[in-house]
């Protein structure tokens, strides 16, 4: 084709992107295919030709541009405009009742409220910011008030509109922001699944943990191959002509007539008998529906209603999660074997006679320590109750013990560790130990561990493994000086997979202190533990010398150290975490890892804000701010943003046209705050 064709190209190209535009959406939004896989690829390839043929019509934002993103060194974080909120649970149909009825009483009175019921997908919460149209940011929920900015992946998604424009209407709000959940289809994760097995990868345990994991990727070209699905479900932050959705349900009914994906079972229901009537119909779909769920979402649909009854603490007070009941069955427990973990901790494993729960195959589960077996009363060859919870990984609950023959035998205990053979140890609280720090198991654990906590996915099992036994790492510091050269030498490790995993090391190489300290495998450290230690201290180094304190002191190991002081951390934990950082083993570890290029980045240190203890409540309209930003900045310093106006409350903040809230305060004394002076305080 000659250059000169340009003009009669240009329509083509636009042309060729508003059909494969519409068949995307007849896909992923009609869910009416009506056409197929074939017709999609042979317009996009089509597209694609013209495109090398004619750069200058390149479009960032066209929909093939989907996976032009080059891979990022790290995730920028963004703060949300407004807070992304969980949701609290019911885990029966009286719990929900009780939620009504306080709905009710808060509203007053006997009016009748419309719910709205929608699937509650199991996947990776997301923000979509558009202004005039485009997608300019997406992001992750985070910690609710700041996430991590993912545009690239999120955009790898068939079914997330990069632009709204293209719809025939053209009549788009000028800004959106669309919430949402990331999912992973059932079937995908076991492709998934298959193929990390296949390669020594870890496996995922269920579809949320692959969508959060899909989605991290710094690559977009890999969170690509995922092939991931988006569903809408919430609309924030809408600036647009004409007038504003009054309720839920039409706010569902915009976010499809703008091109987005909803949970094709919405639907509303005049009352609590209609909403559970909902909840048994979806139980019945639910086996077979093609995404992971956990339960129904019940929202009150009016959103005047919604801002009346407002949030409390991390959750709004007008929508309510219902969990569906775990799923059971029943099988033989075959033998108890004992793994030996990281920290050296033994933790009986249940060996099952292989059945089906909730669609996957069960044959193991953990028993976690010696004091659930005996509190289960449960002994080798019982009959026993098993329970899967939206995760894939099983738990016993029950011992039948109607059905035991006699034959069934007392687990005990071993003496001596199953693979170094060092006598076993009674540990603090309820472990057993193998005390030998060079057992081979612990150190196999606790490779796993270590890369699993820094994310380098590259790095599966089998991998560990390997490189172990050809001798490149000794210990976990040594990912760390890998080189491509170092593995592609090796059998079946080719120059583009010795590529990735060095790529993916270096890039995970600054991690937040909290889990560097995760990632020590400290005896009783977990990710809570971890993260309260980082968010005292601060630095890796000012708990290293509050921890060696008592050491170098001689004085008794409670009186003098400042971790004792941490909420949540009890003496067990502060026995483990002196232990560990006055052994000069663990302190030249810590060395190594620094030394070969792994830095533990900074926390916020942790402050009592302003406002601790103190209660707000807002009411009437703030001049300077919107209600959703003058409640992030109370919670943001420490104090609590109530719905009603009572004894308990501290401030009521009065906007204009404030309400009987203001008398409310007036009656019983409570302070009350002109926004003036409400932002003088804060
Ligand atoms: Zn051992």
């Amino acid at each position: 084709m000659k250059k000169s064709d340009a003009k009669r190209i240009q329509p083509r190209i636009q042309k060729l992107r508003a059909e494969i535009a519409r068949l995307r959406d007849a896909y992923h939004i009609e869910n009416a295919p009506n056409v197929t896989d074939d017709i999609y690829d042979s317009l996009t390839r089509e597209l694609k030709m013209l495109l090398e043929d004619y750069p200058e019509f390149d479009d960032i934002n066209a929909p093939e541009n989907r996976i032009a993103g080059k891979p990022l060194d790290k995730f920028i974080k963004v703060k949300h405009e407004s807070r992304m909120l969980s949701l609290n649970d019911a885990f029966s149909y009286k719990e929900l009742q009780d939620w009504e009825k306080r709905v009710k009483k808060l509203l007053g009175g006997d009016r009748q409220v419309n719910y709205f019921c929608e699937v509650k997908f199991d996947g990776l919460a997301v923000s979509l910011v558009y202004e005039k149209g485009q997608l300019i940011r997406g992001a992750t929920r985070g910690d609710g008030f700041v996430g991590e900015n993912i545009t690239q992946n999120l955009k790898t998604i068939e079914s997330i509109p990069i632009s709204l424009i293209g719809r025939g209407v053209n009549d788009f709000p000028d800004y959106i922001e669309v919430r949402g959940e990331a999912v992973l289809s059932k079937k995908t994760l076991e492709e998934l699944n298959k193929k990390n097995e296949k390669e020594g990868k870890t496996l995922f345990a269920n579809t949320r943990n692959a969508a959060a994991g899909s989605l991290r990727q710094l690559d977009p070209a890999l969170a690509a191959e995922r092939r991931l699905d988006f569903f809408a479900y919430d609309i924030k932050n809408l600036v647009m002509n004409g007038a504003k959705p009054k309720n839920h349900s039409v706010e569902h009914a915009l976010l499809k007539e703008l091109g987005f994906p909803v949970d094709p079972h919405d639907a509303i229901c005049k009352n609590l008998k209609e909403v559970i009537v909902f909840i048994k119909k979806f139980e019945k779909i639910r086996p077979d529906f093609p995404y992971g769920t956990d339960g129904v979402v019940i929202s009150v649909d009016n959103l005047d209603l919604q801002e009346t009854l407002g949030i409390i603490g991390k959750a709004p007070r007008f929508m309510v999660a219902f969990k569906y009941p775990a799923e059971r069955a029943t099988t033989v427990v075959e033998d108890i074997i004992i793994n030996v973990g990281r920290t050296g901790v033994l933790t009986p494993l249940a060996i099952f006679t292989p059945t089906l729960v909730a669609g996957s195959t069960v044959s193991k589960a953990t028993l976690h320590n010696l004091d659930q077996i005996e509190r289960l009363g449960l002994k080798i060859g019982d009959t026993v109750v098993i329970e899967k919870a939206g995760d894939v990984i099983p738990k016993v609950v029950e011992v039948l013990v109607g059905l035991r023959t006699g034959k069934e035998k007392k687990f005990k205990m071993p003496e001596f560790c199953s693979v170094c053979g060092t006598k076993i140890e009674k540990g603090d609280l309820v472990a057993y130990i193998c005390p030998n720090k060079k057992c081979p198991a612990k150190n196999e654990r606790y490779l796993e561990h270590f890369v699993s906590v820094f994310e380098i996915y590259e790095l599966g099992p089998k991998i560990l493994r390997r490189f172990k036994d050809e001798g490149l790492i000794t210990d976990a510091a040594d990912i760390f000086t890998l080189l491509k050269a170092d593995i592609e030498l090796l059998e079946r490790f080719g120059e583009k997979s010795a590529e990735n995993i060095i790529k993916e090391i270096e890039s995970k190489k600054k991690i937040p202190l909290s889990r560097f300290l995760w990632a020590l495998g400290i005896l009783h450290v977990g990710e809570e533990t971890a993260r309260d230690l980082a968010e005292h201290f601060g630095t890796l180094k000012k708990l290293i010398t509050s921890a060696s304190l008592p050491a170098q002191t001689g004085t008794t190991l409670a009186g003098l150290s400042e971790i004792d002081s941490i909420e949540n951390i009890g003496p067990a934990v502060l026995k483990s975490v002196t232990d560990f950082f006055n052994d000069k083993n663990n302190l030249n570890f810590i060395k190594k890892l620094e030394k070969n290029g792994v830095v533990a980045q900074k926390m916020e240190r942790k402050k009592r804000g302003r406002f601790t203890g103190l209660n707000f409540v807002l009411t009437g309209t703030l001049s300077n701010m919107s209600r959703e930003i003058a409640k992030e900045k109370i919670i943001g310093l420490g104090g609590k943003v109530m719905g009603s106006v009572s004894k308990n409350i501290s401030y009521v903040v009065a906007g204009v046209d404030p309400g009987s809230k203001f008398n409310t305060a007036q009656k019983l004394g409570v302070k009350i705050l002109s926004e003036k002076e409400f932002v003088k305080i804060l």
